[in-house]
């Protein structure tokens, strides 16, 4: 009998001194008798230390009160044990969140003989559940006051929330929404492009159509992004829309003002070259009647010139057609290239500048808006003018590589600081007196639109490359140019 409880004896230290949580043996006059090492670990004192102080010591004096009536309880045999999370103090003078437990141990007579104290440290614990409220509160505050829309649905469209912004430009309350499919108020064009990126990625920004509750609809940039949801491991879909209603407007009414401005400065060199050939058709023209006969030389020139008119008039007269909608067309951007050369030709020259194609070939076929495709190149091309006050050549190269066009347009002009190419395609960026600093912001965003990119490669007073790529058309019907 005795051989047995001397081994339960010794188990029961065993687990006491080697237990992960504080364990601690209290006498009824709340001074420590036995402490393990998690005990003495969690709360800075040795073992030797504690003995002879009280637990309450160690308490922090707000939950002293709270922990007389437990003890209270305890004794009066109304409850077996408690279990509360409060602050100790360290011996290094910080609290310390614990989950702490206490109970009554009682003799054979039910006489309590000691209380038997259990702490869980679970600052960590608490640390991060500081932190996730605060960031819950963050989350709250922004979402509440942004102008953008914040969203979070399950993969199949359906709502948990939307943030209140949906009232002041949806015209939308946000508990209309819970629960329906948020697709629903898109534009079917623009559902399948998100649904399916969000198959194969995690993230996703593009813009898209959402109607008004007044049945219009508004022009938004959206990201969707996937995330955890919150408790399980389901997948959701957080959103966040920017209305780009007025973004849109004002990016068509630049396009517009630069048009106005390239028309208005080609008008000048438009107007000196239809006078040229009109002088000699004039002077022929008296000739003739003067003579009244027909020198063959004389009326091929005045065809000649004729054709020329007509060609310039015919480039001005598509520069100012309304560009607010795009319409891709299989162009021959050869030929595209060689109505822009023609139309920028006198402007170069009065300036000393020959401007060179080098074609590869006799089609390189794009699919494209040819009008817009047009500003970009004029655009591209009076900029090397204007930067080439001394005259020389501006080489125009465009060839097939694999299944993009490659067209390089070379200047020799003043060239771009390594510093300001980052620059170039902020609006208004400009370094001319009378610039609008629009072309190449325009020219940027047209190329994007048709899935091309513009590289510029420069070095100072020797030139400068603006290198633009842009797909080919794919081979199909309608595709025979001359
Ligand atoms: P703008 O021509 O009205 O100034 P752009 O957007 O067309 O506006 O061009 C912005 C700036 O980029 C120009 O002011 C000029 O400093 C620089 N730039 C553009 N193209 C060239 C070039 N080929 N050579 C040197 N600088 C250039
Ligand atoms: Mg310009």
């Amino acid at each position: 009998m005795r051989d047995q409880e001397s081994e339960y004896y010794s188990l029961f230290t065993n687990a006491f001194d080697y237990a992960p949580y504080g364990m601690a043996l209290v006498g009824l006059d709340g001074r420590f008798l036995k402490a393990n090492p998690s005990f003495c670990q969690i709360i800075g004192y040795t073992e030797a230390e504690l003995v002879n102080r009280t637990y309450s010591d160690f308490m922090h004096s707000d939950d002293l009160h709270k922990n007389a009536e437990y003890i209270e309880q305890l004794l009066a045999g109304e409850i077996d044990s408690y279990r509360v999370e409060k602050r100790v103090l360290h011996k290094s003078d910080y609290t310390v969140w614990v989950l702490f437990s206490g109970s009554l141990m009682v003799n054979e007579q039910k006489e309590p003989q000691f209380l038997i104290i259990q702490l869980l440290d679970i600052t960590d614990w608490k640390e991060s559940e500081k932190r996730y409220h605060s960031l819950a509160e963050r989350f709250d505050l922004v979402s509440k006051n942004s102008q953008d829309i914040i969203s979070l649905n399950n993969l199949d469209g359906s709502c948990l929330y939307i943030s209140p912004a949906i009232h002041s430009i949806l015209g939308y309350h946000p508990e209309q929404l819970i629960g329906k499919c948020i697709y629903e108020l898109w534009h079917s064009d623009d559902v399948a492009s998100f649904t399916a990126a969000l198959h194969y990625s995690d993230e996703y920004t593009s813009t898209c159509r959402v109607r008004h509750n007044n049945g219009q609809y508004v022009w938004f940039e959206t990201t969707m992004k996937i995330i955890l949801a919150e408790k399980g491991d389901t997948r959701q879909v957080l959103g966040i829309s920017r209305d780009i209603t007025d973004r849109n407007r004002t990016q068509e009414l630049l396009k517009a003002s630069e048009k106005l401005n390239i028309v208005g400065q080609l008008a000048a060199g438009i107007a000196h070259e239809i006078r040229n050939p009109l002088t000699s058709l004039k002077g022929f023209l008296q000739l003739i009647i003067s003579r009244s006969e027909g020198r063959k030389e004389h009326l091929q020139i005045m065809k000649d010139e004729i054709n020329r008119i007509e060609l310039i008039v015919t480039e001005l007269l598509v520069l100012a057609k309304p560009q607010n909608e795009i319409s891709l067309q299989k162009n021959n951007l050869l030929t595209l290239l060689q109505h822009v050369i023609t139309l920028l030709d006198t402007q170069a020259i009065m300036n000393n500048i020959q401007i060179i194609p080098h074609f590869e070939s006799n089609t390189l076929t794009i699919d494209c808006d040819d009008n817009q495709m047009k500003q970009v190149f004029i655009n591209i091309i009076k900029n090397a003018i204007e930067a080439m006050p001394e005259g020389g050549e501006i080489n125009i190269h465009a060839e097939q590589e694999k299944d993009h066009a490659i067209i390089r347009i070379i200047d020799q002009g003043c060239g771009i600081p390594e510093e300001m190419i980052s620059r170039l395609g902020e609006p208004f960026y400009t370094t001319k007196e009378g610039g609008t600093g629009l072309g190449l912001m325009i020219s940027n965003k047209i190329v994007e639109n048709h899935q091309g990119t513009i590289h510029i490669i420069s070095k100072k007073n020797e030139g400068t490359i603006f290198r633009i790529q842009l797909p080919v058309a794919e081979r199909g019907e309608g595709n025979d140019f001359p």
